[in-house]
């Protein structure tokens, strides 16, 4: 007999055995499940789109609902917000907090300063957080509202939700 027949369709790609307390999923969307829901950033702020990232975290918007906890240390973190402006002489620091966070990792390049280098064209500021840094999600905006910044969240979820076979230190 078929799986399909012997067993019911719950949710997408996730299937009961009737009569039991057994369902059978892909490890895909167990561990990505287990992952959109511990999403952890590591405190990290720039210039004025940090204030508005800190405001993201505080009570009116809550992050910890969705599992987002900031922490202050890139060994414990999986999501770097580029919150800001990153001067050239700031980017290999950038980089270094990104080195030092364990994979799989994600980058959020949050306000136009970090998405483009912003107003500033100049000499002494990167053009973008993507020159140095492999970035999976930009929220535009001088600076974005909290509301723009927890929709980023939810993109980067969403993007989590569809990887395959990306497990970390078990590949
Ligand atoms: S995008 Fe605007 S608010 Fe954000 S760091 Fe740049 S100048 Fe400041």
């Amino acid at each position: 007999m078929g799986i399909e027949k012997s067993t019911v369709e719950i949710a997408p790609g996730i299937r009961h055995i009737p009569g039991t307390p057994v369902v059978i999923s892909p490890i895909d969307k167990i561990i990505n499940w287990a992952r959109t829901g511990s999403l952890w950033p590591v405190t990290f702020g720039l210039a004025c789109c940090a204030i508005e990232m800190m405001a993201t975290g505080a009570s009116h918007y809550d992050l910890d609902r969705y599992g987002i906890i900031f922490r202050a240390t890139p060994r414990q973190a999986d999501v770097l917000i580029v919150a800001g402006t990153v001067t050239k002489k700031m980017a290999p620091m950038v980089r270094r907090v990104y080195d030092q966070m364990p994979e799989p990792k994600y980058v959020i390049a949050m306000g136009s300063c970090a998405c483009s280098g912003g107003v500033f064209k100049t000499y002494s500021v990167a053009q973008g957080a993507d020159q140095f840094l492999p970035v999976d999600i930009y929220v535009p905006g001088c600076p974005p509202r909290p509301e723009a910044l927890l929709y980023g969240l939810l993109q980067l979820q969403e993007k989590i939700r569809r990887e395959s076979k990306k497990w970390g230190c078990w590949r």
